[in-house]
């Protein structure tokens, strides 16, 4: 099977989920989860209901050639992405028979291997082994540019001819749900000045989405961009936790540091590419011609609409942010074919993030810095509080889907709380 995998829209499961469900029979996206005997096994999800896929296999329910079955007795995704795209298509076509209310035999020995989403945990979804982080959104490079450079030309000559990225770090990557220690670091507080050591008086969000990569590409080899689409996997929904203070002092000349790696939140769900194939949608126009390695004719972009909410420590929920990935300028084949270009070699569960999502007006910018525009119109909150960044307490939530006529395509969401 090697074209994606496109699940009937009108297709209904006899486990029942209401219509704006995140994880309808047309989702089934991958994960890693434990019961209270802390044992890690890959799944999926249906509704509220977590899907065992070790149990499923095991009872033979799952028959999917080449699969064995410490592919799914993983604490990470990584043994089974090995196996390559059509083996998952194999398995989330299973699924949606197994799970179709057609299927009225086996329901009572499928249900065996169901947990309420509440009974469970949810694990770092992939053992991440690089990372890397974009700056795709032209909106937020341009608004960052206004803020910290030129408000004339906030874009540096490069941008609209490359994807401009850095190499973030893997290890402090975190599963939803994940406390987020207040980093302490470098500050200069006023220019000319000496800089302290302190915490970040400056800790922000930035909300990005991020693509699993599936297929290796050999050392030295390129992914050309007709075909990067066959190296990932799926996305996920990324925070990319940052402390501007420590930022502004440190980035010159080579960029962010222990400004960015001191944490990044990702959702457990890995939303398989072929689910998302219905929103596939144009990225804006080029501004200016792109080198021939960039250049792609089929719409690469998804139409995934974002939402951040901040809550603070009574529990009140504050939306303080609506974007889209759609407003991408560079789209993630772009991005793979612009990282792959000098031959630099992808591994199963690398992770590319698209850099913060805004859009192009003030309540869709993907973080607080452009939210309260570098502090001078914080943010107002339910509370009757106010907002430049984040303070202790706060949580942050970040949620996404994709909306179909008849369902959606849901990320569920990545979450983490400030503390000292
Ligand atoms: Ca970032």
């Amino acid at each position: 099977m090697n074209a994606p995998l496109i699940i009937d829209p009108t297709l209904k499961s006899w486990i029942p989920y209401p219509i704006d469900s995140d994880f309808p029979i047309q989702n089934l996206p991958l994960g890693i989860f434990s019961k209270s005997d802390g044992i890690t096994k890959v799944c999926s999800i249906i509704g509220d209901q977590v899907v065992d896929l070790f149990g499923l296999y095991s009872d033979g329910f799952i028959q999917c050639p080449g699969l064995d079955i410490s592919d799914l007795a993983s604490g990470y995704l990584n043994k089974l992405l090995q196996k390559g795209k059509n083996t998952i298509r194999e398995i989330r076509k299973d699924l949606v028979q197994l799970l179709s209310e057609a299927n009225t035999k086996d329901q009572s020995l499928i249900k065996n291997h169901l947990y309420p989403l509440k009974s469970v945990k949810l694990h770092l979804p992939v053992k991440v082994g690089d990372y890397t982080d974009f700056y795709s959104s032209r909106e937020h490079a341009t608004n960052v540019g206004m803020m910290f450079r030129d408000p004339a030309n906030a874009l540096l000559p490069n941008w609209l001819h490359l994807p401009v990225g850095y190499h973030g770090r893997a290890s402090s990557i975190v599963v939803s749900g994940t406390d987020i220690k207040r980093p302490k670091g470098q500050i200069q507080l006023k220019d000319g000045e000496a800089p302290i050591l302190d915490s970040t008086r400056q800790l922000d969000i930035e909300l990005e989405m991020a693509f699993v990569i599936g297929k290796e590409n050999k050392l030295g080899d390129s992914i050309p961009i007709e075909i990067a689409e066959q190296h990932i996997q799926g996305l996920l929904l990324f925070n990319d936790w940052s402390a501007r203070d420590i930022q502004r002092w440190e980035y010159v000349p080579l960029g962010p540091f222990l400004a960015k790696n001191f944490a990044s939140s990702i959702s457990p769900w890995l939303i398989d590419l072929d689910a998302l194939e219905p929103f596939r949608t144009n990225g804006p126009e080029p501004s200016l011609p792109l080198l021939d390695y960039l250049r792609n004719d089929k719409p690469s972009n998804f139409d995934i609409e974002l939402a951040v909410y901040l809550i603070t420590s009574d529990g009140t929920e504050n939306l303080i942010c609506k974007s889209n990935s759609k407003y991408l300028y560079w789209s993630m084949s772009q991005q793979l074919a612009h990282h792959t270009i000098n031959g630099c070699n992808m591994q199963i569960g690398d992770l590319c993030a698209s850099g913060t999502i805004s859009g192009p007006t003030p309540d869709s910018y993907g973080s607080m810095l452009e939210l309260a525009w570098k502090g001078t119109k914080p943010l107002l909150l339910k509370d009757g509080t106010t907002r430049s960044f984040l303070l202790d307490g706060d949580t942050i939530t970040i949620k996404g889907f994709a909306q179909h006529d008849q369902y959606r395509i849901g990320f569920g969401e990545v979450s983490g709380r400030i503390v000292a």
